[in-house]
Formats: structure tokens, sequence, C-alpha cells
């Protein structure tokens, strides 16, 4: 039977934490070199979070010298296949193990809701370290067609230290998605968190020794992008840069490869995807979709579905769904209340910023339909209700700027290629749907919508199984899938002749 969660109950689960705060380097924790840390407002609250070292170069030098050593002992890349693949399942189950404490660390650090940092958050952070070390004695070389007297072998061979930068919106969930390729290949880590959101990578890198991973494997290294993560990605002794966050530091990430090592770089990076709605569709579904897809984790999400483009005939009906579904569904609550759908934004520069787009949409002729306001004041935390605006062109800010919150841009059309002239309209092409009764055109439509992912009649659907990653401006490299192995590997041909 499962647990009768309370607000009570994690108030006191709040009130027993003890969250470690030092980086983790070669298999402790350890205080920044300069002895340097630092702390922000609790999304939830606004008070006084818990202390983080704050790594500069000194850190990530010694983060990396570990890493590198240990690549260098094998101590791990040569470990027998299935005794390597036994750790990282140990590691899956201690992560649901600790599953209550992980996702209090998540929810102090990021302000969304407790159960969605429990039940999806751990849960798919869990699953991620378990399917990478799962495929660890299943991965095969190959042997290339030759002569008679020759025989090459075409090895996959990790590529050493590789540098992981992630962002808040889903610590646990990004960091497995690297992680768990990235040490299945036998490559050591040097993670740097969001400054936002170190608490739960701490912690995974101490669940991770004590499931047997030898130190200096997987490190992380906390602190600010300009003083932790540029040294990363300027380190002559990494490999590659596994990334996620914004383009535009996506782009200074590339920069950082170019003006050192030429190390090689993955970027998952932002979005604007678009959700279009045929008049044949089911409203109702696409109405649930569009709220979900576009204010689950208060917005902030890459792939959230912010552009509506609904054909004009049921523009109206479909908004009044919309709204319906999310006053009754969405529950905007304290990230402590087990009843909580969404709850804070990350931290009130954000919020200002969210604030102030909308400002800037409503002067452009933006109508809000309903929400999108800043709530809660009372509770000291940063909290905007979804909402809508109507009677918008593709061009205004809301509809090409990646807004962060629960925000939602409508456009109508008309016809079948106006709709898919918009959808495709943005810099980004990180995900997108299609809405409609018409099997042809959801076909059709979804071949020609450019982006990673498209989702026909449903919204956010996925499992491991399935790479995620953008085209255009949303970055290259995928995540998730067996492929996500590929890129923290490369291959190397042994060429054998025989007389
Ligand atoms: P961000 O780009 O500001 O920061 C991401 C990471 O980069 C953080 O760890 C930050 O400290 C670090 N960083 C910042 N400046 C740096 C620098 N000069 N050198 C090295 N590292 C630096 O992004 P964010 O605000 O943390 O996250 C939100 C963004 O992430 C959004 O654009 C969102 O779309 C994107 N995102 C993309 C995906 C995806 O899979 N495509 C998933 C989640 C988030």
């Amino acid at each position: 039977m499962s647990k009768a969660y309370t607000r009570d109950y994690w108030e006191d689960v709040l009130t027993a934490l003890e969250p470690e705060g030092r980086h983790f380097i070669d298999g402790e924790h350890r205080a920044a070199a300069t002895g340097e840390t630092f702390t922000r407002p609790r999304p939830m609250d606004g008070k006084p979070g818990p202390t983080v070292s704050r790594g500069r170069a000194a850190d990530i030098d010694a983060a990396v010298k570990s890493a590198r050593t240990a690549f260098e002992s094998g101590v791990w890349r040569k470990k027998e296949p299935l005794e390597k693949k036994k750790i990282m399942l140990k590691w899956a189950d201690l992560i649901r193990a600790h599953g209550e404490e992980l996702a209090m660390l998540e929810t102090l650090d990021v302000g969304k809701p407790i159960m969605a940092s429990l039940n999806v958050d751990v849960r798919l952070c869990a699953d991620g370290i378990q399917f990478y070390g799962e495929m660890i004695d299943k991965l095969y070389d190959e042997i290339a067609p030759t002569g008679p007297n020759a025989r090459a072998l075409v090895r996959k061979v990790p590529l050493g230290v590789v540098g992981v930068i992630t962002p808040w919106n889903y610590p646990m969930i990004i960091d497995a998605w690297k992680l768990g390729p990235a040490i299945a290949a036998g490559n050591s880590v040097v993670l740097k968190p969001a400054e936002q959101s170190s608490l739960t990578a701490i912690r995974l890198a101490s669940l991770a020794v004590e499931a047997g991973l030898p130190a200096g494997v997987f490190n992380v290294v906390t602190g600010y992008g300009e003083e932790t993560g540029k040294p990363l990605a300027l380190h002559m002794d990494v490999d590659m840069i596994a990334f996620t966050g914004s383009t535009e530091v996506g782009k200074l990430i590339m920069g950082y490869a170019a003006q050192s090592n030429v190390k090689r770089v993955a970027l998952e990076l932002g979005g604007k995807s678009p959700l279009v709605v045929f008049e044949d569709a089911d409203l109702d579904a696409a109405a649930s979709a569009v709220a979900w897809g576009c204010f689950y984790n208060s917005g902030e999400t890459c792939h959230a579905s912010t552009r509506l483009i609904v054909q004009r005939s049921v523009r109206d009906v479909l908004i009044a769904k919309i709204e319906a579904v999310t006053k009754s569904d969405i529950a905007l609550k304290h990230p402590l209340d087990p009843a909580a759908q969404i709850g804070a934004l990350i931290e009130e520069a954000h919020l200002q910023k969210v604030l102030s787009l909308i400002a800037v949409g409503e002067k452009e002729g933006a109508r809000r339909a309903f929400g999108a306001e800043r709530v809660m004041t009372e509770t000291g935390g940063y909290y905007v209700s979804p909402g809508v605006f109507v009677d918008m062109t593709n061009d205004m800010s809301l509809a090409r700027q990646e807004i962060f919150g629960p925000v939602l841009a409508a456009i109508a059309f008309d016809t079948e290629e106006e709709a898919l002239r918009i959808a495709n309209d943005t810099i980004y092409g990180l995900a997108g749907a299609v809405f409609t009764g018409d099997m042809d055109r959801a076909h059709r439509f979804s071949e020609a919508i450019h982006a990673g992912t498209v989702w026909i009649n449903t919204y956010d659907m996925s499992n491991f199984a399935t790479p995620f990653g953008g085209f255009k401006q949303s970055g290259f490299g995928r995540d998730r899938s067996v492929h996500a192995i590929d890129k923290y590997c490369d291959y190397k041909t042994i060429w054998q002749q025989f007389g």
C-alpha cells in the first residue's frame, strides 16, 4: 500500500534534512580550495537556502585530475562488464531507497512540488541509471570485412574524461541522462550542476560510491557558470562536454571547445515548441495536452508546448477548455503540499524576467485570456499562475522567446500550409505536436515539423528507448536510448595482417 503523504510529513522531512553542499572529488566531500561558499533563497518561500561550495578553476583541476587518474588506471573501464552492471544497478536501487531525501533536496533547491520530485524526478533518475547499467554487458564491438589474411577489429572505446554541465529545471533527470551512458561506456565524469540546483548532484555522487563506483569516476564541482563551468569547458584534459542549458550558453561552450583542445561537445538547448490543433481534433484531449504540455513544472521545461497553433474555427472553444482543465487539474500550491501539481519558479530574477516578458507581450498587442499573474506573494516564494495569451502573431516576443514560465501563446491559422509555416518559423527544433482526426494529415504534418520529437494526438510521452534532443538551435547529440552511448565513445580500428 502506498504511503499517505501529508504536508506535515514533508515538513518533518525538511526539518530533519542536513544537506551536504561540498564538492565531491576523488570519492569524498571537499570544501572549495578557496573555502568560499554561497547560498540562495529557497524558491518555495524566499528563506535562505543551504550553503554550497563555490568552485573555481582549482577545484575543477582537482576533479579533472581525479577523473583522469581513475580513467587511466582502468579501475572502472577495465572491470568485468557484469561487475560494472551490478554496481550501476545497485546505484539505481540506492537512488530509489533514498527517494524521499533526494526528492526533498530537489524541491528545496528548485521549488517543484515534492510529489513530482518523488514520483517523476527520482523515478526517472533511477530508471536512467538502470537503463544504461543494463546495457553494459550487452555492448558488442565489430569485425570489419577484409581479405582472408587480415582481421580488422572496430572497437568502441570510451573518450576519457567527460565534463557534464546541467541546468536547474530537471536536475536529477538530466544528470542521469548523461551520467548513465557516459559512465556505462567507461568514461570518468566531472559534473557541474547549475548553481541553483547543486544538492541532488552531490548526493547522487556519494550514493554512486556507496554502490561501489570507484573514487574519481564521478566527481561533482558546484558553483557558478563563469567561475566553474567555464574552466571545465576550457580544460585541456577534458575530452568532451555534454551540456544541457540555454542556446546562448551552448554557443559559448562550442567556443570554449574550439579555444582549448577541440574537445567534442553535445548540446541540448532551448525550445519554443509548436502544438498544432486542427478543427477535426478531439478538443478535450488537445486541451489537456496543451495545458499539461505548457504548464507542467511551471513551464520550466525545454520542450514545453509554448506555442499553440490552432485552427481559427475552434480557437475560442479550445481556449475555454484549456482554461477549464488548467483550473480544475493543475493545482498551483506550496511545493510541500502533496496536492500541488505545480510550484514555484526558480528565483526572483527569473520571476521578474517572466513578468517583464508578459508586459512586453501585452504592449505588443497580445490579449490575456486568463492567468499569467504573480500569485502567493504571502509565501515569500516566486509563483506565477498558468496563463494564456490570444490575438497573437508568431512574430511577437511571447511567440519567439523562450519564456520558461507557465505562459502559453495562442496563434490562429486558417490553412494547413499556414499552420506548418508558423510551426517551423522558429530558431528552435526541439519538439512539436499535431492534433487531428485525419491520420494522413497527422503523418504528413509530423514528417514536416522540423523537430527532434513530434507527437501525434498526445504530448510529452516518452521512455528511455526514445532519443531526445533537438534540431536547429536546439542543439545536437541525443540523450536517452541506446544511441546516447555513441557520443561518449570513439571508434578505434585495429588491423592485424597474417602474412
Ligand atoms: P543556462 O544556460 O543559464 O545554464 C546551464 C548551465 O550552464 C548551468 O550549470 C550554468 O551554471 C552553466 N553556465 C552558465 N554560463 C556558463 C559559462 N559561461 N560557461 C560554462 N557553463 C556556464 O540554462 P539554465 O537557465 O540553467 O536552464 C534553462 C535552459 O536550459 C533553457 O534554455 C532550457 O530550454 C534549457 N534546457 C534544455 C533541455 C534540453 O534537453 N534541450 C533540457 C532542460 C533545459
